[in-house]
């Protein structure tokens, strides 16, 4: 499925400080890893950022408290990655 509109781009200044990538297998999540999670188990979707509900969702394109009026991929991942509660 293609990126819709208004999903974070990879030029975004957000995106690049965050090394955000909408493929988290394509991320450093790896090298930078958060806790909580081993690191192949981090993406978008186990974030507590993420925002299911966020105008314009999809099954694979959600909201992100960091990157607001648009929208990330349930696979992807950035260096802010916190798991979700609960
Ligand atoms: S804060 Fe969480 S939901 Fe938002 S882009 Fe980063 S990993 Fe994805």
């Amino acid at each position: 499925m293609s990126a819709p509109a208004n999903a974070v781009a990879a030029d975004n200044a957000t995106a690049i400080a965050l090394k955000y990538n909408q493929d988290a297998t394509k991320s450093e999540r790896v090298a930078a890893a958060r806790p909580g999670l081993p690191p192949e188990e981090q993406h978008c979707a186990d974030c507590q950022f993420m925002q299911a509900d966020a105008a314009g969702a999809t099954d694979e394109w959600k909201g992100c408290q960091l990157f607001p009026g648009k929208l990330i991929n349930v696979n992807g991942w950035c260096a802010s990655w916190t798991l979700k509660a609960g």
